[in-house]
């Protein structure tokens, strides 16, 4: 049967990384350990209580939450938010699409930096937003002057990095953020009554807590920037990807804007018990975050060093390294002995998440031997 499907869907393959059953899974930047027992009886125990109301809709603006996240944020980057300036949806792939649904739409645009997240022009495509992606400067920076002319030839709505950013790993800058959010202050799509408007800046910092010493988080500009958003997750550093909890700091006009395009109670009520019992155990997670770090550099100075590659320095849970003449070669007979990690970047990279010492230890005698 015909059915009258979208145009620009026909033929189009659903967005995923593949899900081999392999014994090491260093594919797609989660956090390689499970969450402890003591983690995971009080998620259970707050579910519990949750369950026992679950005829009732959820509390729609998820206040509780909001303000455990608010205070995270707090102690994460020392920035202090209101818990009405902290939004929340399932991943921060559904804040991402809020965002698109408030500020994009036909006839506007949203401007991207690539080589980054694959999921960006999907968000775009499914809310009738034009895209466009420019290259990333030396060392996958975002050249600024660039990025003026760009601004003032597409006027778009939202201006979308990542940062850390995927699949590089490496961060911005605060001084180019700075400059990119002076530039957006009047960039973005002429008003009804003809007035300018500003591009919404989002940094994306799904891997904000691997930042390195030093390297200062976007929220630190919140203050100042009503037209700045700041989107984590607790997918990778809280190690619950399967939570699916994403969330954002914003300026209020801009969280209520996200409030007009969410759909009636959009957050669970099971999702806010669960992620508010993994909140009361910040501590033990961050403390694993700061055992991957280490782990992270010591990955890196390795494949410099032993191996002779090119490493980039990274701000996150993943290591962008090459270049191979072949990388499907190496990705390939990486996954023949077990070990499955991600061909994606520029050519000739390859993208490996952070895993257990165990885990790490098999991939470095694996590429040892492949290289060798
Ligand atoms: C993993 C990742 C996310 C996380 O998405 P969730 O929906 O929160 O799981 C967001 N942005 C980037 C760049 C990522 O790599």
């Amino acid at each position: 049967m015909n059915l009258p499907l979208r145009p620009e869907l026909i033929g189009v393959a659903p967005y995923g990384a593949p899900h081999p059953d392999v014994p090491v899974v260093l594919n797609v930047n989660e956090n390689p350990y499970p969450l402890s027992q003591r983690v995971v009886e009080t998620i259970a125990a707050r579910v519990a209580q949750a369950a026992v109301r679950l005829n009732r809709y959820p509390d729609r603006d998820f206040v509780e939450l909001r303000t455990a996240l608010a205070a995270y944020l707090a102690r994460e980057s020392g920035v202090s938010l209101p818990p009405m300036q902290v939004w929340a949806a399932n991943g921060s792939n559904e804040v991402m699409t809020h965002l698109f649904l408030a500020f994009g739409g036909p006839g506007r645009c949203a401007l991207t930096f690539t080589p980054s997240y694959s999921m960006y022009p999907e968000y775009a495509r499914d809310t009738h937003t034009e895209f466009v992606a420019a290259p990333r400067g030396a060392d996958y920076g975002v050249d600024v002057a660039a990025a003026a002319q760009l601004l003032e030839r597409h006027r778009p709505a939202l201006l979308v990095l990542a940062s850390p950013n995927n699949p590089t790993g490496t961060a911005l800058p605060l001084s180019t953020t700075k400059a990119l959010l002076e530039l957006t202050r009047t960039s973005g799509p002429v008003g009804p009554g003809g007035e300018p408007t500003a591009t919404v800046v989002v940094i994306d910092e799904a891997y904000g807590e691997f930042r390195r010493e030093g390297v200062d988080s976007a929220l630190t500009l919140l203050a100042d920037n009503p037209h700045l958003v700041v989107t984590r997750t607790m997918s990778k550093a809280f190690g619950a990807a399967g939570l699916r909890l994403g969330y954002c700091g914003a300026s209020q006009e801009i969280v209520d804007a996200l409030t007009v395009v969410r759909l009636p109670y959009h957050l669970s009520a099971v999702t806010q018990a669960a992620a508010l019992g993994a909140l009361e155990h910040q501590d033990e997670l961050m403390a694993q975050v700061a055992s991957l770090r280490a782990e992270r550099d010591a990955l890196v100075e390795w494949l410099r060093g032993e191996m002779a590659l090119t490493a980039l320095d990274s701000d996150a849970n993943f290591v962008l390294f090459g270049p191979f003449e072949d990388r499907h070669f190496v990705w390939n007979a990486l996954l023949e002995r077990g070990i499955i990690i991600r061909e994606v970047g520029p050519a000739g990279y390859l993208r490996v998440s952070v895993g257990t010492p165990g885990e790490m230890e098999a991939f470095r005698t694996a590429l040892k031997e492949i290289c060798a």
